[in-house]
């Protein structure tokens, strides 16, 4: 689950397509004879692995990643049917440049486009809009057929041979194109931004090394193989991760729940009166402090994992550790929250992160600061109890931890 949320940042979510990258070209001079026994089997992998990616994003629910993949299929046919001759012919450089120019803004595109399924009116009217711009290419390409390009090729689309085969300008164009949707997918993190890196960071690399063996077959079969990961752990996100919080939900405790070893302990966490809270900052402020509050919980040290068990209650599991164990880490969480200073003002001008948070309170003089606090009760397995007698027992040491006075740590007896 952990590995899952650590593949969920966006630095990871960039990284990992670009680390795989740099290793297909590194790898790929050196697989030429290999790669050559199963010519047939590659060319055809992509074509498959895209059709499967297209009909899974359906009942997936991932649009984009099926507009980015009905895109590269497309791409990728006009590269086996149209360029698989040495790029020396003028006919032929033309075709290449044109896909290579329009390929990177058609994906770029899906960053912005409606979130439709492909199936869907907006799917046929999408894929019209692809089938136009073939045609469009196909009546440009027949106007120059036979036409001596040479000029064009020396000036407007000058070749720097000992970098690319792809003229300068579309190379440094898809390069931006890239770029951009780098920081896209860095400043949003969804994972259909993600999909489009993915494509545009392939189509670039395979592009930019036209003339190395394979390099179609293999980027595309690579993408098409990521943007299925991709549909498989969005839709796990879905599944396991709460949306407002964005840490692990019930769902998933109650997984994790299933494979504990003998010795655990489990705390639960609910925020002090809260109700009231709500009732006099408003429900979207509610919602942005119980945000904070799990991003506090989430840095908790010791190993615990955190969950939001549903409302304002949270669960953390500590894995291998008995309670005496926990007790500090706990009491020092309990400490944090309870110090930490949280600025109410306009709902729309609301930090979205800590840095931003901590930032703008030193600025923002009209803005009123609160604080919230949370009870916790703790209760580890012994006897090798069933995990659910233990969250119980945790459950009733917190409604003592409210008896009490609220604000405080309180073992189960
Ligand atoms: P106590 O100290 O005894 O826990 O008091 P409390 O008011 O926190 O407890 P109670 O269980 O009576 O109320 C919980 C409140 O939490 C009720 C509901 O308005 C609020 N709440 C639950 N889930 C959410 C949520 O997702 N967002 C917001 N804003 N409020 C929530
Ligand atoms: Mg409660
Ligand atoms: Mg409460």
């Amino acid at each position: 689950m952990l590995l899952f949320s650590h593949f969920r940042s966006a630095g990871m979510r960039l990284m990992i397509p670009l680390t795989i990258a740099i290793l297909m070209l590194i790898a790929l001079p050196f697989s030429t004879v290999s790669l050559a026994n199963y010519q047939d089997l590659l060319v055809n992998i992509p074509y498959i692995l895209f059709t499967i990616v297209i009909f899974l994003s359906q009942p997936f629910n991932q649009g984009r990643t099926g507009y980015v993949a009905l895109i590269m299929l497309v791409a990728y046919l006009i590269i086996i049917h149209y360029l698989q001759t040495p790029l020396t012919n003028d006919n032929i450089k033309l075709i290449f440049s044109l896909l290579a120019g329009l390929l990177p803004f058609n994906l770029l595109q899906v960053h912005i486009m409606p979130d439709k399924r492909l199936f869907s009116r907006f799917g046929a009217l999408f894929s019209v809009f692809l089938l136009l711009q073939v045609g469009w290419a196909a009546l440009v390409y027949k106007h120059f057929n036979g036409t001596d390009l040479t000029s064009w090729w020396d000036t407007y689309l000058f070749t720097y041979r000992n970098l690319s085969l792809l003229p300068l300008v579309i190379l440094l164009l898809n390069l931006a194109l890239v770029c951009s949707s780098a920081s896209t997918l860095l400043k949003r993190n969804h994972s259909s931004d993600q999909a489009v890196f993915i494509c545009l960071l392939f189509s670039f690399v395979t592009f930019t090394f036209f003339q190395y063996s394979f390099i179609s077959s293999v980027a595309f079969s690579i993408v098409a193989v990521l943007l299925l990961i991709n549909i498989i752990s969005c839709s796990h996100e879905l599944a396991f991760i709460d949306q407002l919080t964005e840490i692990p939900g019930r769902r998933a405790l109650d997984n994790e729940l299933k494979h504990l070893g003998r010795t655990y302990t489990l705390a639960m966490i609910d925020v002090d009166h809260f109700k009231k809270f709500n009732d006099k900052y408003g429900h979207d402020t509610g919602d942005d402090v119980l945000k904070l509050v799990a991003t506090l919980m989430k840095d908790i040290d010791g190993g615990g994992n955190v969950y939001r068990y549903g409302g304002e209650e949270f669960t953390i599991l500590f894995k291998g550790k008995n309670i005496d164990e926990c007790l500090p880490f706990l009491e020092e969480l309990r400490e944090k929250i309870a110090k930490y200073k949280m600025i109410i003002r306009d709902h729309d001008k609301r930090p979205t992160s800590n840095r931003a948070g901590s930032k703008a309170r030193g600025q923002d003089k009209t803005s009123k600061s609160v604080k919230v606090t949370v009870s916790i009760g703790v209760a580890e397995n012994y006897l090798e109890q069933e995990p659910e007698d233990v969250l119980k027992q945790a459950d009733n040491a917190l409604y003592q931890a409210k008896e009490a006075g609220r604000n405080r740590v309180q073992c189960a007896q």
